[in-house]
This record gives structure tokens, C-alpha cells and sequence, in this order.
């Protein structure tokens, strides 16, 4: 199979490029990016006038929950989102129910994946047995099953000594461990950030340094190890200072955050807002400026969504019983392209390079690059048109506990292609369709592509 994408503007931060050209796609690979490509070279060409064209996007953070969690999210459902996000590349967060710590649970992942054929899943296998924290799980197994990274994420690894030699399994492995950085004796039962909106809702609050105080002991404990820690959803001032003092010797720490720590404050829990509710917390403004500065000068490496879906009914209920988290593979390009991009603060280069390239140095993998050769992940953008609305009828997710619904965004992924395969699209962003017109190219392009179904279209 041969697709041409024609006229687009290419922005790949792995090559430094931005500039409008074509590129050619043979038998899932990227064969040429160059001007004026002859369309006669291609079996199927997609006009990308207007458009910008990116890498796919790689997250390293997303919770799929099947097994065992399927009125939330399916493995299918969660692809979907990724897709309709813009996302090539996600890692599999293990706390399903079983989690996964066999290397049944890896390949169940991995084979369920390859039967949907849309985007590459990655599992991230459990660090500890049962997540219990107690003692470590096959690691060496599970990696050579295809585990591409090690999590106990929902948890903490509260037992340092543990948390050691896992660093130092991890090491000989070659791969990270994925750290959620909770000390559970000083979260107790808070629910949200221990500060002023806890204080006015009259709801328990989770200390600042619950947080900060694993991110250092954890930072130690690398340098000790000589191993690679990646600190997940890093929300406090604190908790930057330790990572940048880990890489100002030379600790092999890497990190990421969230959209909405980048977004928002605790104001956004007022009115008991159940889609608010996320750990860590959303903290303060002084928090959120930390963590933006930090992003700007590399201390935190990249972007992830942490994309947490709960079902409509388990948030649908007081704030102390809502379960933590929210949604986020649909919304996080257009959240922070509205944010930062459209409002002159980072470049466009900047926040795709955060999502693509970088991601996928920290797992030292080889996606997030247009570069010929490379496998053909990309997707296209709308930007700088008439804002539109992020609805229920932009959630391909099973839930929808999502803050950003009903806000406005200026900019939106019109196209996802994976592997070489179209997976997502809405025809009505590309110049020359109409909406509730037929897609004349989408739908001739479409029918020559393996392990494309009509359901994956939206028009
Ligand atoms: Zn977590």
C-alpha cells in the first residue's frame, strides 16, 4: 500500500523541520519527504492543504483498564481516543484488574492490540507482585514478554529498600521504572490539595510534600542504583527543585506532566466538581508555573496525559467518593495548543516536540520522527481556523469525565495515521470537503487500506 499526503506543513522537531512538503508512505514506512512528490507514485494521495503534519504523538501514561475495568474503558475504546487524539504510540498503565505482573497479562495486551490493528500499545509491566509492594515481580520475564517499561502507578513503591533493587533490575533491563510518587502515611485520606480550596470546601486535603518527598528519596535512590527513574505527573514546586537538583549530578531522572497540571489550579475543584478530582492534586498557581518553567528548560522531559477514564456513574457522586482521575487522549493537543501555542507563549514546534520526540527518548525508542525510514506514525492538524467546541461528540473514550467539556479549542487533530493505516479522520477539516458532503478522497483512500473499518471514520 502507497498514500502520498500532499501540501501539508511538516513540523518534526527530530529533524528541525517546518516547512511545507509531501510525504510518502510504502507499506507502513515513511519512503520520501520532499517538495512536489508526482502523485502518480501512490496508490491513494490525501490532500493535507492547510494542515500541519506531525509525527504521531507517544504517551507514556494511559490507563486502558481491561481487564477487569470495562464499563470504564476497553482496550478498543482507549485506541479510539488515542487516535482521535493524534496518539501513535501509548504505554499501558498494568493496575487493571488482574494487573499486570504475568507475562499472560503482557501478551493478552499485546495480542488484543494487534487484532484491533489502529495504534502501537506498549505494556507497562507491574514493578511489584499484585502492585502490593511487598516483593518484585518477574521483571526479566515480563520485559522479555514484551513489557516495555516497569509502573506500579495508581500505587507508590512505599518500601525503599524495594524501590533499590528495582532500580537496579530495571538498569541490567535497560528501561525505566514509571514512578507514581505518593508517601500514603502523609496522603491519609485526603482527597485534593492540602491548601486554600480544601479549606473553603471543607474537604481533607493531600500535603504538598507527599509528593516531593518520594520524588527526592526516589532521585537518591537512581543515583544509588544507577538506574533510570521517570517521574510520572509531577504537580508541585518541590518535587521540580529535586529533579533538577537529581540531573544537575548526573542521576538519571527523566519526567513528565499532565495537561492539566499545566492548565489548571485546585480553583477548578469550587462546586464540588467531581472531573476536577485527580492525583496527584491539582495544586496552586505558584505549582503550575514551576512546572511550566521546568518543561521550557528541560528539567521535566515531556508530555503525558495520564489519561484516566472513569465511568459517567462512578463520578457522578460526592467529591470524597469519586474515584481520581480524568480523561485526557482526546483533549491534551487542543488543550495545550490553546493554552500556549495560540496565545503566542510557546511555539508549535515547541508542544510537538514535547509530545513526540522527547516521550520517546526517555523510553529510547524509535517512533516520534517523520525521518524516511522511520515507521509511518503521523498526524494532521486544523489549527488557526474557527475554534470549535470539545463535546460528548469528540470522546470516543467508554467515559467522559473530562473538565475541558463544553470549552472552546483553536486547534483540532483532523487525521491519524499509524503504521502506515488511516485511523482516524474527519473529513469536513480537510480543504475542499464539506461537512455531510461525501469525503470524495477520504472514502476512495479509505477502501484500499488494510484493517480499516468504516465505524473508524467520523464524519
Ligand atoms: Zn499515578
Amino acid at each position: 500500500m502507497t498514500l502520498l499526503v500532499r501540501n501539508a506543513t511538516v513540523v518534526d522537531p527530530s529533524q528541525r523541520l517546518h516547512q511545507r512538503l509531501d510525504i510518502l508512505i510504502e507499506d507502513g514506512v515513511i519512503a520520501a519527504l520532499d517538495r512536489d512528490i508526482p502523485p502518480t507514485r501512490a496508490q491513494h494521495v490525501l490532500d493535507a492543504k492547510g494542515l500541519i503534519a506531525a509525527p504521531g504523538f507517544v504517551d507514556l501514561h494511559v490507563h486502558l483498564r481491561e481487564p477487569g475495568g470495562e464499563s470504564s474503558e476497553t482496550i478498543e475504546t482507549g485506541m479510539r481516543a488515542a487516535a482521535a487524539g493524534g496518539f501513535t504510540t501509548i504505554f499501558a498503565m498494568p493496575n487493571t484488574n488482574p494487573v499486570c505482573d504475568t507475562t499472560t497479562g503482557v501478551q493478552y495486551l499485546l495480542s488484543r492490540a494487534a487484532a484491533l490493528a489502529k495504534i502501537r500499545v506498549v505494556p507497562v509491566g507491574c514493578v511489584t507482585r499484585g502492585q502490593m509492594g511487598e516483593d518484585l515481580a518477574d521483571l526479566g520475564s515480563l520485559h522479555a514478554a514484551g513489557a516495555g517499561a516497569f509502573s506500579d502507578d495508581g500505587r507508590p513503591i512505599m518500601n525503599a529498600g524495594l524501590m533499590r533493587r528495582a532500580l537496579e533490575y530495571t538498569r541490567m533491563l535497560g528501561v525505566p521504572i514509571l514512578d507514581h510518587c505518593e508517601d500514603l502515611t502523609l496522603t491519609g485520606d485526603g482527597q485534593i490539595h492540602e491548601g486554600v480550596a480544601a479549606l473553603r470546601l471543607g474537604i481533607t486535603g493531600i500535603p504538598r510534600c507527599s509528593e516531593s518527598i518520594i520524588v527526592a528519596r526516589d532521585v537518591t535512590l537512581a543515583e544509588l542504583a544507577r538506574g533510570h527513574v521517570h517521574i510520572m505527573h509531577v504537580s508541585t514546586r518541590e518535587s521540580v527543585e529535586a529533579i533538577r537538583a537529581g540531573k544537575r549530578h548526573g542521576t538519571r531522572v527523566t519526567a513528565e506532566v499532565t495537561p492539566h497540571h499545566l492548565t489548571l489550579t485546585e480553583d477548578a475543584i469550587d462546586g464540588y466538581n467531581t472531573n476536577a478530582k485527580m492525583k496527584p492534586p491539582l495544586n496552586m498557581e505558584k505549582d503550575r508555573q514551576a512546572l511550566i518553567a521546568a518543561l521550557e528548560d528541560g528539567t521535566i522531559d515531556c508530555i503525558s496525559t495520564d489519561h484516566a477514564p472513569h465511568s459517567p456513574t462512578s463520578k457522578a457522586t460526592v467529591l470524597e467518593q469519586a474515584p481520581y482521575g480524568i480523561l485526557g487522549l482526546e483533549s491534551a493537543f487542543a488543550v495545550l495548543y490553546t493554552e500556549f501555542v495560540a496565545t503566542g507563549k510557546w511555539t508549535l514546534d515547541f508542544l510537538i516536540e514535547k509530545m513526540t520526540i522527547a516521550p520517546t527518548q526517555v523510553v529510547a525508542g524509535s517512533w516520534g520522527t517523520l525521518r524516511p525510514g522511520a515507521c509511518a506514525d503521523l498526524c494532521l492538524i486544523a489549527a488557526g481556523g474557527k475554534p470549535w467546541t470539545f463535546d460528548l461528540s469528540a470522546i470516543r473514550s467508554r467515559s467522559r469525565n473530562s473538565p475541558w467539556l463544553g470549552k472552546d479549542f483553536k486547534a483540532r487533530v483532523a487525521g491519524t495515521v499509524a503504521q502506515g493505516r488511516v485511523v482516524h479522520l474527519l473529513p469536513h477539516l480537510f480543504a475542499g470537503e464539506k461537512k455531510g458532503a461525501k469525503p470524495a478522497i477520504p472514502a476512495a483512500l479509505l477502501a484500499g487500506i488494510d484493517g480499516f473499518s468504516a465505524s473508524d471514520v467520523e464524519l
